[in-house]
């Protein structure tokens, strides 16, 4: 152990290099090829697969594993992708534990599920590395399609106008595309540099252009877009992160989980990335759990997590939950921040309030407790923020704080479609962004053209 693991206050370097490598490897190493046939074996290829019903891109399930158990692995990717071009991330990073696993006979009849998510990617990971694109862009149509955001949302929705001869172009923010899937999980969870290589398998279809660096509302304007364009798709995601509502929280060390988690999948040296001896986070979901576990692999020596409500109502799944355990992370519920604590405007503590639930409704017991703290990330979820769409054309309606859409991803806007973490009913889950950004292209596709006829 490093001698800068108990160094106290905000610092780098708490660990060796040799830790930093073994903490931040891939979560879950890829199944070789005889693990991937033993796994394979065990599906039932169940007629009515329950495990396909509860996948939000409806991927043929049963099908892609038979194809791996009889050596077409190839076969297994296009089956894969014809569903979700984003297959390969969405093994990684999808809680199939609360979706296709929960489901699995075989998780119902013997607690062990057939491992979809880690057979999915060892199918997509032997097509992404030998390359093979399995779409050829159907002949131009001549219409051009503006799609703001290269998210899962975009992205998918990007692949399948591409597909069908429209050009389109992605107006990205930040520097890198990928959204969440490069900024926003884990790093453990996407291993060498996984995000850009999945970009570039997408976007390698042709027919794409992403222009980095070009915000809505600072750079593009959505009444151009919509004037320039045959159509636009919004996959904008959630800008804004909602506050701690506590005494104190401008202090220095209280800082964003999602820029933490971005900042450290954006480091080129572990090592010079900062955190906390002591580490509290509050919240109860997966960014949470990210921010939580990652400080502790960074040589926080005391990470916990306080969640305002009981261990049955967070956000995270108990797989999650077991993996910040796991990595002696402490999880704490039904306590609310009350006050930051801070000397010479630096952090040192947070006062908690306990809760409890009384006429069905949540509040403060007044009853406090003190914890030790260098370091409180916020992680109480994140908040969409319109005003890159108004003064820009109509105003959008919104629903919920989000952009409200139809069955198909229409918005209040003639010619504008929106998917992903921007639409009321997101759930910030990536394999949900990717349906909808495929079904909003599906219903561009065939607003734009004949029925789906060019
Ligand atoms: Fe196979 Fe399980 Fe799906 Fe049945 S539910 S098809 S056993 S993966």
């Amino acid at each position: 152990m490093a001698s800068g693991q108990f160094k106290e206050g905000i610092a780098a370097g708490r660990l060796s290099p040799a830790e930093y490598a073994e903490n931040f490897s891939d979560l879950h190493p890829p199944l070789d090829n005889h693990e991937a046939l033993v796994e394979a074996d065990r599906c039932y290829f169940c007629y009515d697969a329950p495990c396909m019903n509860a996948c939000p891109t409806s991927i043929d399930i049963p099908l892609f594993i038979r194809e791996i158990a009889t050596g077409n692995p190839l076969g297994s990717a296009k089956t894969i992708f014809d569903q979700n071009i984003l297959g390969g991330m969405c093994a990684r990073v999808c809680p199939t534990e609360t979706l296709c696993e929960e489901v699995c006979v075989r998780e119902v009849a013997e607690g062990k599920p057939v491992q979809i998510g880690r057979l999915q990617r060892y199918a997509t990971d032997i097509a992404m590395r030998q390359g093979k694109q399995f779409y050829k862009r159907a002949a131009p149509t001549g219409k051009k399609i503006a799609v703001v955001g290269a998210g899962p949302a975009g992205l998918a929705a990007a692949h399948r106008l591409a597909r069908y001869g429209h050009d389109v172009t992605i107006f990205e923010a930040r520097p890198k595309s990928g959204g969440l899937n490069e900024y926003g999980i884990a790093a453990y969870k996407s291993v060498n540099d996984f995000a850009q290589a999945e970009v570039d398998y997408v976007t390698a279809i042709g027919g794409i252009t992403i222009e980095n660096g070009k915000a809505l509302g600072r750079d593009v304007h959505l009444a151009e877009l919509t004037a320039q364009y045959d159509a636009v798709f919004l996959g904008l995601g959630l800008a804004g992160v909602n506050a701690l509502r506590a005494d104190g929280e401008d202090a220095k060390g209280v800082d964003n989980a999602v820029d933490f988690i971005a900042e450290l999948r954006q480091a080129a040296d572990l090592a010079e990335l900062p955190v906390g001896r002591r580490v509290v986070v509050i919240g109860g979901g997966m960014t949470a759990i990210d921010a939580a576990v990652q400080s502790k692999l960074l040589g926080a020596e005391e990470v916990t997590i306080c969640y305002r409500r009981g261990q049955e109502h967070m956000n995270a799944s108990d797989y999650e939950q077991e993996l910040a355990n796991v990595n002696g992370v402490v999880i704490r519920h039904w306590l609310q921040p009350k006050r930051v604590v801070a000397a010479n405007g630096k952090v040192t503590g947070i006062e908690m309030e306990y809760t409890s639930v009384k006429h069905g409704k949540l509040a403060g017991t007044g009853e406090t407790v003190m914890l030790a703290a260098d370091q409180v990330f916020k992680a109480i979820g994140q908040a969409f923020e319109g005003a890159a769409l108004n003064g820009s054309g109509a105003a959008i309606a919104l629903e919920g704080g989000r952009i409200k859409v139809d069955a198909e991803g229409r918005t209040s806007i003639p010619g504008v479609w929106a998917g992903g973490d921007c639409i009321l009913g997101g759930d910030d889950l990536t394999v949900s962004a990717v349906a909808q950004g495929r079904d909003a292209a599906e219903s561009i596709h065939r607003t734009l053209t004949a029925n789906g006829r060019v």
